[in-house]
């Protein structure tokens, strides 16, 4: 492995130091969670005193893996640390935990956009996940890869590749699956405990976003919606819908898709996916949000159904390959 100076920079920083607070962003997700879990075990393993706070809880599938229910789940950083090590955010306000900018800042991250806010800042936007940093930041710390770190990486890659879907994937991707599986860990355990371990209520809810999923004229772009009231009705949660995004794109035809989430009164959560080289990243972006090529998310406010002809029309730009500025 030849070690780039920001991770050499990093590794010095760790080792001159004692107590660490790992973060993440607000409603964590596979990678954040595998990459933070996975530092947090490396950084013990050297007899550092490490907490992890998080903004909001793991998805109830990933608090099965090791050391989740540990995880402190606090809107603000309390206690003393040497360094905060910030992991898949591109600015500081999206771990929604205040006070991480008291510490001398880490900043590990794969997406696009980074900020750079970080004391240290090492942005890889070519890894398919930031476990995939975490993964040589491990060995750059000379840490043994642990069946608990190893299976932290793994669950960080196959989530963050959507199971091994998206474009990011290289030959590294499958060199550090490799080492994690002969690190111990069990893939059909993962993929299980990851994807089939949900309630019912789950099931009902999927069955009725998709049931009210809309197509757009050229039949190329999924739009769904869920409010509060949906979920209600179905016995679902809305943390029950992770995962429900990337359906309409098992359908043949289906480029893109766009799901609209009503958080409070006329403001949405938008999520959205999109096959091969559709940049529904930039679009995210043009309203403020952010992420990758095929997986992005931003926050709007207004009538749902402009909201709605609004992002149709940017993500048929999208597709159609004419710049979004005309
Ligand atoms: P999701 O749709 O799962 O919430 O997000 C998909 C991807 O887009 C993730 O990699 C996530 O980090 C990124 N993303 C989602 N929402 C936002 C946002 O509001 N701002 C930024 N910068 N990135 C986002
Ligand atoms: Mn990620």
């Amino acid at each position: 492995m030849t070690t780039s100076p920001e991770l050499q920079q990093i590794v010095d920083a760790i080792r001159a130091r004692q107590r660490f607070v790992i973060s993440s962003h607000s409603r964590p997700d596979g990678d954040s969670i595998g990459s933070q879990l996975a530092a947090a075990y490396a950084l013990r393993a050297l007899g550092k005193q490490v907490t992890v706070v998080n903004a909001d809880p793991a998805p109830p599938p990933l608090q099965q893996f090791p050391g989740v229910t540990d995880i402190t789940i606090a809107d603000r950083a309390d206690g003393e640390f040497d360094a905060a090590i910030i992991m898949e955010c591109g600015d500081l306000a999206r771990t929604g935990v205040a006070g991480l900018d008291r510490f001398f800042v880490i900043n590990i991250d794969h997406h696009p956009g980074n900020t750079e806010y970080g004391q240290l800042n090492w942005f890889d936007a070519s890894a398919a996940a930031c476990g995939e940093l975490v993964f040589d930041l491990v060995r750059g710390l000379q840490v043994p890869l642990t069946r608990e770190i190893a299976t932290h990486i793994y669950l960080a890659i196959l989530t963050d590749t959507g199971s091994f879907h998206y474009s990011s994937i290289s030959p590294r991707t499958f060199d550090i699956c490799r080492e994690a599986l002969e690190a111990g860990v069990d893939p059909v355990l993962v993929a299980r405990n990851v994807y089939d371990s949900n309630n019912m209520g789950r099931l009902k809810l999927f069955g009725a976003v998709l049931s009210a999923m809309q197509i757009d004229s050229t039949g190329r772009i999924a739009i769904v919606y869920l409010d509060h009231e949906m979920a209600r009705q179905a016995g679902g949660t809305y943390e029950d819908t992770e995962g429900l995004i990337n359906l309409p794109l098992t359908v043949k035809e289906m480029q893109a898709v766009v799901f609209f989430k009503q958080t409070e009164g006329d403001e949405y959560r938008v999520s959205m996916r999109s096959k091969g080289n559709i940049d529904i990243g930039s679009v995210a972006k043009e309203f403020g949000g952010g992420g990758h090529k095929n997986a992005a998310g931003c926050t709007v406010t207004g009538p749902v159904d402009a909201l709605q002809k609004t992002f149709i029309e940017k993500i048929e730009e999208a597709i159609d390959g004419r710049p979004a500025h005309r």
